[in-house]
């Protein structure tokens, strides 16, 4: 049994074992937390059912498949796959070509077993089924059932938060979650907190706690969640909440599936998640308990997709799931995945394997003329995963302070938040960055306690390249492209800001850090010659990035925009290598994002535009160019009168 995240194979084997047990089975689960001595008897000795993860599938399962697992994997009889939806986008492609690289190793084995994919929130289980195993898949379907739940959903009306200095100070909505934190705790009651990011998250956990205590409350009772934790913490802290010791999580999605705490009386949304499937499976949390009602409280941010569901709850409540995305055909991530494939094949590829495999991955690994090397404890799998199946861009940083390790952060949000001289908060604390080690082995962030009171704001620079063009479409005189781009990402410096006053205490410029990606798939539109307005093509950008998060479900950080005045160039790009499906689904649906995005700026009562309807505050993507809403409307209806002309 496969499953995406680790808290949630802990919570089934208990449940597995419940039931299994009395019939003289037992499940073990097998992934990173499980100790060594566990692990060597578990393969000496397996269960009937193994619970186990990705990135074992792939280094254990599969690189020591001839040491450890033949017998285990040639008796194999059911592979589940649990969550299936959490598959999409970068880490549902790699998911798709380590089960093809299974598969073939079952097909030499002689094992046949039958694949079950679940999920509770997916809209086209079977393509997704088929996109993912390149089987077709027979649906089982059970009406949808849902326990009584209170919904409350409040518009805080915030004010921008580019608006005016003062507003800089803090965040409205931290405010609101930590009232809602105490007023949890009065009540004893139990939830979990979803948030919009670690950073957040942190940032609420800290003054939380602080204020608890100054009300008299245990401060105990509060502990924070995700992936970047110590293994033991994560641990404890888990158990914590199922034993009803810990009254309030602050998490990121790791809580977010299936793992079951009967006890919740409710979750707390502060801003709305990526996409509507993340929202039913965080409020999926509370209610398991199905004797008493739940509540969800959601706090809308300022932010299109907040505003828009904070004012039709309905839609939200009858709106269907997503349709979810991959691409198998991604020649970066085959590439990454050939020198794997050839290693477990012993460079022996038969032409039957094309039918597993499908044409992409097949004729790469055909093409490849390299030979495996083989020493001894040489396994090509490992660096796949550290390279990070699940799309944490680049490698893992260790966190240091006191020359003890305290956590990991991708590579992605060491640059963006852990860079030189920032203030970062992590786990409940805040630290200040005071070098970044650089090693072969290890790459390290040092800490260092800060002073409080005080944060910092990076500046970075962003330049964009086309590297390839896939197809263009002469639109009107417009011109529209999908293609591939590389970016440049450079940290320039920061400001020291004081966290009560708002005022900037220090300017600091550092010598820029650049983080380079390559082969990004991207749309872009250029405007006509006659209507080169820069600020109209800011919101020409916004307004394909608005209106995208509602046509194309996506993670809000697998995606960026940038507005390029030097060739008038609106462009929307995938964030990982080689391509995860999104830039063609929009070079395909561009017109309808495009006029979902006109109608909320139209929509939005605003006269210049503002964080409801056309300016970027949640996603990482702040705009180069400044943003003029009426001319961005003007531009964006012509260009999608012009499509109507050319489809007519
Ligand atoms: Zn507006």
């Amino acid at each position: 049994m496969v499953y995406p995240m680790n808290a949630l194979s802990v919570d089934q084997q208990e449940q597995i074992n419940g039931l299994c047990n009395p019939l003289g089975m037992r499940a073990e689960t097998y992934n990173g937390q499980t100790s060594n001595k566990l692990k060597a008897e578990l393969r000496k000795d397996p269960p009937e059912i193994l619970l186990t993860n990705p990135e074992y599938l792939n280094d254990s399962f599969l690189a020591w498949l001839d040491r450890h697992w033949t017998s285990f994997l040639s008796d194999l009889c059911f592979l589940v796959i649990d969550e299936m939806h959490l598959y999409h986008g970068y880490f549902g492609t790699n998911m798709a070509l380590l089960l093809r690289r299974l598969f073939v190793q079952l097909d030499r084995l002689g094992a046949s077993p039958k694949v079950f994919l679940s999920s509770a929130t997916c809209a086209n289980p079977q393509e997704h089924a088929l996109n993912l195993t390149g089987r077709t898949a027979k649906l089982l379907q059970i009406s949808k059932m849902r326990p009584r739940r209170h919904y409350i959903f409040v518009n805080p009306n915030n004010t921008d938060s580019h608006s005016s200095p003062k507003n800089r100070r803090r965040n409205p909505l931290e405010k609101r979650i930590v009232n809602a934190t105490m007023a949890i705790l009065q009540q004893k009651l139990q939830v979990l907190v979803f948030g919009p990011s670690k950073r957040f998250l942190d940032q609420v956990y800290i003054e939380s706690r602080r204020k608890a205590k100054q009300l008299g409350l245990d401060p105990e009772l509060l502990a924070i969640f995700y992936a970047d934790l110590p293994k033991k913490q994560k641990r404890e802290n888990q158990k914590k909440i199922k034993a009803g010791k810990v009254r309030v999580t602050f998490t990121t999605s790791s809580l977010e599936v299936g793992l079951d705490i009967g006890g919740l009386d409710g979750v707390v949304l502060a801003g709305f998640p990526s996409n509507i499937m993340s929202a039913w499976q965080q409020i999926g949390r509370a209610g398991r308990g199905w004797d008493r009602d739940a509540f969800v409280l959601f706090f809308a941010m300022n932010d299109p997709i907040d505003q828009f569901f904070v004012n039709n709850i309905n839609e939200f409540l009858d709106r269907d799931y997503d349709h979810l995305v991959i691409d198998p055909t991604n020649e970066q991530l085959i590439a990454n995945h050939v020198p794997s494939l050839k290693y477990e094949l012993g460079d022996r590829l038969q032409t039957a394997d094309r039918h597993i495999l499908g044409d992409s991955f097949y004729e790469a690994a055909r093409n490849d003329r390299r030979r495996s090397p083989r020493y001894r404890n040489y396994r090509p799998q490992k660096k796949l995963t550290n390279r990070g199946l699940r799309g944490n861009a680049g490698e893992n940083y260790v966190l240091e302070f006191e020359g003890k390790e305290i956590g990991q952060i991708p590579a992605m949000r060491r640059f963006r938040e852990a860079y030189q001289g920032a203030i970062f908060p992590f786990a409940g604390n805040k630290y200040s960055v005071e070098s970044l080690l650089l090693e072969k082995e290890k790459n390290t962030v040092q800490l260092a306690e800060a002073r409080p009171g005080r944060r910092t704001d990076a500046t970075f620079r962003n330049y964009l390249n086309v590297r390839d063009v896939f197809e263009e479409l002469e639109i009107g005189d417009f011109t529209v492209v999908r293609g591939k781009v590389s970016q440049a990402m450079g940290y320039v410096g920061y400001r020291l800001i004081d966290e009560q006053s708002g005022e900037v205490l220090d300017r600091v410029d550092v010598e820029p850090d650049y983080y380079n990606l390559d082969q990004l798939h991207a749309f872009w539109v250029t405007l006509p010659d006659d209507s080169k307005s820069v600020r109209g093509l800011g919101a020409l950008e916004q307004m394909f990035r608005v209106g995208a998060m509602f046509v194309i479900p996506t993670n809000r950080f697998d995606t960026s925009t940038w507005a390029e005045p030097k060739d008038f160039t609106a462009y929307y790009y995938e964030n990982y290598s080689g391509g995860i499906g999104i830039a063609r689904k929009l070079y395909n649906e561009w017109s309808s994002v495009l006029s979902k995005g006109i109608e909320i700026a139209q929509n939005c009562p605003c006269a210049s535009g503002c964080q409801n309807c056309i300016e970027p505050a949640k996603s990482w993507s702040s705009s180069n160019v400044n943003i003029d809403k009426a001319a961005g409307i003007q531009l964006a209806s012509r260009l999608v009168k012009a499509e109507q002309m050319v489809a007519n």
